[in-house]
C-alpha cells in the first residue's frame, strides 16, 4: 500500500467537498454513519447498470452474474473475517437484525433462570434482543459494571459469571464511550463457564479488519453503512456447529430445500437464514468498500487516526468546562462530551450552523447515560478521512460557542 495520505483519501469520497450552511463541510459523525468513497458508488452503479437480477435461481447471464457479485462479496466478508468458510457468513440488514437473529437462534436453549451478561455500555441493540428472549424464555439478563472511564469493570464481569451463564454479548467498541473492550479476555472467561459468546463489531470493524478464529467467539456482527459500505446490509458471522443448530429465523424462499404442507426442509448454510430476495447490489456495494479499506496502509491509517484523537483531546483539554465522557487507555477516535451550561443538542445546532455534523443525544444506549447521570452527550466521532485543520477547527467553534453561550 502507498503510505497513507488523507488528502488523497479525501477526493475518493466527493461529498465531503460541499459547504453546508455556507461553511466548508466537516463530517464527525462516521459513527453513526460513514460516508462512502466514490468506489462502493460506482461498484453499485455498475451492478444496476449491467448485471441486475435475482441471484440463486438465474437460467439466464445476469442471473449468473449477479449471483457472482453476491456470492464473491460473502467471500470477501469471510476473507475481513478470517472466517473458516464462507458458509458461515450471513447476510442480515445490519447488526440490529444480526443479533435478533442469534438471540431468536438460542431461545429454544434457554431456560428459566439461565443467565445472559451483557455489558452497561451496550447499543440498545445488543440489550434489547436479549430482554425479549429472556420475557420468552424465563431466563435473566445480568450486567457487566463499569467504571468512571468508562472501561469494563472485569472484576463485576468474574464475578457474574457462573454456571447459569448461557450467553456473553458485548461490544467489541463502545459507540458513546469509544473505549476498545479486551474481547480476547471476555471471551476466554465466558468460554471457561461454558457460555456462548456474541461480539458486537458495530464501531470495530471501520478501524480494520477482525479475525474471529483468533478472537474464537461463536458470533461476530457489524453493519456495512458504518464500514464506508451502503444501508441496508450487514453481517452476522456464526460457528458453522452453532448455526447449523440453530433454527431458521424467518420463513420463505430461498431459505428452503423443499416445501409441502406435510413438511418443509431448509437449506443449508448460509441459506438457511437468509429468506427472500436479499440486497444483492449492497453486498457488491460492501464488498467495495472492504477491498478500498484493505488497500489503504494500515498502519499509517491507524496513526492518522490516533492523532486526530490525540490533537482533539489536547484542544478539548483547554476549554473551560468541558468534559469529555469516556476516558478509557485504549480507544477509538469518538469523543463524548458535555459543555458546563449547554444542553448537548445546543452544541450541535451551533456547530451545525458553522457546518459541523456530530451527533447529539442517548446515542441509544439509555442505561449508559442514566449510569453517568446525563442526558445525553455531544459526540464528534473521526474517521479516515477528517483531517487535523478539522478537528481545529471543531475546537475553535467550540471556544467560541463556550465564551458566547455559558
Ligand atoms: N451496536 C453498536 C455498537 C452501534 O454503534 C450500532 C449503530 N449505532 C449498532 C449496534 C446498531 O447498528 P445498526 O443500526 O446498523 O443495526
Amino acid at each position: 500500500a502507498t503510505p497513507f495520505d488523507v488528502n488523497r483519501i479525501r477526493q475518493d469520497f466527493g461529498i465531503l467537498q460541499q459547504s453546508v450552511n455556507g461553511k466548508p463541510l466537516i463530517y464527525l459523525d462516521s459513527a453513526a454513519s460513514a460516508q462512502k468513497p466514490e468506489c462502493v458508488i460506482q461498484a453499485m452503479t455498475h451492478y444496476y447498470h449491467n448485471d441486475n437480477a435475482n441471484v440463486h435461481r438465474g437460467a439466464h447471464t445476469l442471473g449468473d452474474r449477479a449471483t457472482a457479485g453476491f456470492e464473491g462479496a460473502r467471500k470477501t466478508v469471510q476473507q475481513f473475517l478470517n472466517a473458516r468458510e464462507s458458509a458461515e457468513i450471513i447476510w442480515v440488514r445490519g447488526t440490529t437484525e444480526a443479533i435478533n437473529l442469534v438471540a431468536n437462534g438460542l431461545a429454544p436453549e434457554l431456560e428459566a433462570g439461565d443467565e445472559i451478561i451483557v455489558s452497561r455500555m451496550e447499543h440498545h441493540a445488543n440489550i434489547v434482543p436479549w430482554q425479549l428472549v429472556a420475557e420468552r424464555t424465563g431466563s435473566i439478563v445480568r450486567v457487566i459494571d463499569i467504571n468512571e472511564a468508562g472501561e469494563l469493570d472485569l472484576e463485576s464481569y468474574k464475578n457474574l459469571l457462573n454456571a447459569k451463564t448461557r450467553v456473553v454479548a458485548v461490544t467489541q467498541v463502545s459507540n458513546v464511550l469509544g473505549t476498545i473492550n479486551p474481547v480476547n479476555e471476555l471471551i476466554t472467561l465466558a468460554k471457561a463457564a461454558g457460555a456462548y459468546t456474541v461480539i458486537d463489531g458495530a464501531q470495530r470493524v471501520p478501524h480494520g479488519s477482525v479475525d474471529v478464529q483468533a478472537l474464537d467467539c461463536d458470533f461476530y456482527a457489524f453493519s456495512s453503512h458504518k464500514l464506508f459500505g451502503p444501508t441496508g446490509i450487514g453481517v452476522l458471522y456464526g460457528k458453522r456447529e452453532h448455526l447449523e443448530r440453530m433454527p431458521p429465523y424467518q420463513g420463505g424462499g430461498e431459505m428452503i430445500e423443499r416445501v409441502s404442507f406435510e413438511k418443509t426442509t431448509f437449506n443449508v448454510l448460509p441459506y438457511k437464514f437468509e429468506a427472500g430476495t436479499p440486497a444483492i447490489c449492497e453486498a457488491v456495494g460492501l464488498a467495495a468498500a472492504i477491498d478500498y479499506m484493505q488497500a489503504l496502509d494500515r498502519t499509517g491509517m491507524a496513526a492518522h487516526e490516533q492523532k486526530l484523537y490525540e490533537l482533539a483531546q489536547e484542544r478539548a483539554e483547554k476549554i473551560t468546562g468541558l468534559r469529555i465522557i469516556g476516558t478509557a487507555e485504549q480507544k477509538v477516535p469518538v469523543m463524548s462530551f458535555l459543555i458546563d451550561g449547554l444542553h448537548p443538542s445546543d452544541i450541535g445546532t451551533l456547530l451545525d450552523q458553522q457546518g459541523i455534523g456530530i451527533r447529539t443525544g442517548h446515542h441509544c444506549a439509555m442505561p449508559l447515560m442514566e449510569w453517568f447521570n446525563i442526558p445525553g452527550t455531544a459526540r464528534a466521532s473521526f474517521a479516515l478521512y477528517n483531517t487535523e485543520d478539522e478537528v481545529n477547527r471543531l475546537f475553535d467553534a467550540l471556544e467560541k460557542i463556550q465564551r458566547l453561550f455559558t
